[in-house]
């Protein structure tokens, strides 16, 4: 099946080379994404064989490192001054799509109407790409280097990135030597109209995943007693969706809504500009959260009730359920007092609330030589544009190395239509050729800038 797959690939691969020319920066693109990495199960080795092909063919060093069979890591350094390391990090992974919900193969790379389809085109096999092209560039170039520069692809990140940055981290140290920046996913240019403005994510909310587990006697579906694990639960779950917590404005958020308003149609950028007194109206909120559930999510704290387990069986009242809730706290929240709040909601001795997984506190500063290096390339290339510095209301693996004081920034060079953004994770995921081409044109120039005299 696989090797079949594979054939297929190549045929088609070299089939389209001939209709038109293409540079090596596509034809890259093009081959990483036809190489299944699709996580589950990972099997992002095979990432690893295809980069390490470029790395041998272009004469750099590199090394390699798996968490677990077929979880690969790959990475390569080159070498110059003594200030702080610039990392370029992606992720190997790509989520699962489902051929009969796309208009073509989500693992084959297709070009159409000036797009090229295929899973990882988005996210984030072509910044992925991008970094590499400017950093085989550096490898080439004559210029005197004063930072060394890394290029790093990981695996597992739409899982958690445990068995990619997390592990690599905790396993392979030095691969991380002196690195003082870091240049991830997590944000790019859209368009509003006319205006192009452009997202540096700096800090993200973090995830506190929690489980309630509730306990009670046991018994027969046809003889319900007065109270039952399954009924505790319920009460709970009823009592925290019930009582959502406090909107609170942190500055990072009420500096971002500054400078997102004007890119926001009329409606909304009045309300942005003057959030402390927006959060005031209940009817705002209502609406904001209906019609803007990913600003809205920068407000507050916040749990989705996600997984739901309980009996096995129609007619037995089991003696344990289980729900797990994905809270997502703001990145300055205390964690113990967020505990404290969602085990007064429960209030219940028969339950117990148990820690599933928290992230640091973690933020990076504006205030340096990388940023403001972004901000120019940027401007550079689409002039007028407007550069936003945001939060996330998601996480990518830009926390591990914020928690290790590392500058993270989420930015890729490229401007994304509003209906090609919702093909991340969904159907027909596809970048413009000419995007991608500018992309690696920016990210070629900014590594340039920011690593040699
Ligand atoms: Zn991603």
């Amino acid at each position: 099946m696989r090797l079949m797959a594979t054939c297929l690939c190549v045929f088609f691969f070299v089939a389209a080379n001939h209709s038109f020319a293409e540079s090596d920066a596509l034809g890259r693109l093009r081959g990483y994404i036809e190489v299944d990495t699709v996580n589950p199960p990972g099997n992002e080795s095979r990432g690893v064989d295809y980069l390490a092909a470029i790395f041998d063919a272009a004469g750099v060093a590199y090394e390699t490192a798996e968490s677990a069979p077929g979880r690969g890591n790959i990475w390569a350094r080159l070498k110059g001054g003594d200030k702080p390391a610039l990392l370029l990090l992606h992720h190997i992974d790509v989520v699962p799509a489902t051929r009969e919900t796309w208009d073509s193969d989500p693992l084959q790379a297709v070009v159409k109407n000036g797009s090229l389809y295929g899973r990882g085109t988005l996210d984030t096999k072509s910044l992925g790409i991008m970094q590499l092209e400017a950093f085989l560039a550096l490898h080439k170039s004559q210029a005197i280097r004063d930072r060394d520069v890394v290029f790093m692809a990981t695996a597992d990140e739409e899982a958690g990135g445990l068995f990619g940055a997390g592990w690599m981290i905790k396993n392979r140290p030095d691969a991380f030597a002196d690195v003082g920046f870091l240049l991830n996913e997590g944000g790019l240019g859209r368009r509003a109209g006319e205006q192009v403005f452009f997202s540096i994510e700096v800090a993200q909310k973090r995830p506190y995943w929690l489980r309630l587990v509730a306990t009670d006697e046991p018994g027969h579906g046809s003889m319900p007693q007065s109270t039952s694990a399954p009924v505790r639960l319920i009460i709970a779950l009823n009592n925290i969706q019930q009582a959502p917590f406090e909107p609170r404005i942190t500055p990072a958020v009420r500096e971002m809504f500054r400078q997102l308003a004007p890119f926001t149609e009329p409606k909304w950028s009045e309300q942005l500009l003057n959030i402390d007194d927006s959060i005031g109206d209940p009817d705002f909120l209502k609406s904001f959260q209906r019609e803007q559930p990913a600003l809205h999510a920068l407000i507050r704290n916040t749990c989705s009730i996600t997984m739901l387990i309980g009996s096995q069986k129609i007619n037995v009242v089991p003696p344990v359920v289980s729900a797990e809730l994905d809270c997502r706290i703001l990145p300055d929240q205390d964690a113990d007092e967020f505990l404290q709040a969602i085990k007064s909601r429960v209030n219940d001795n028969n339950i117990s609330v148990e820690e599933i997984m928290l992230f640091g506190a973690a933020e990076s500063s504006t205030d340096n030589a990388l940023y403001l290096a972004l901000e120019d390339i940027t401007r550079k290339y689409y002039p007028g544009a407007g550069v936003i510095t945001t939060v996330a209301a998601g996480f990518t693996d830009s926390h591990f190395f914020r928690d290790l004081g590392i500058a993270s920034y989420g930015y890729a060079p490229m401007v994304i239509p509003d209906d090609a953004m919702t093909s991340i994770h969904g159907n027909n995921e596809r970048i413009g050729v000419e995007t991608f081409e500018k992309g690696v044109q920016m990210m070629t120039e900014l590594v340039e800038r920011f690593a040699t005299r």
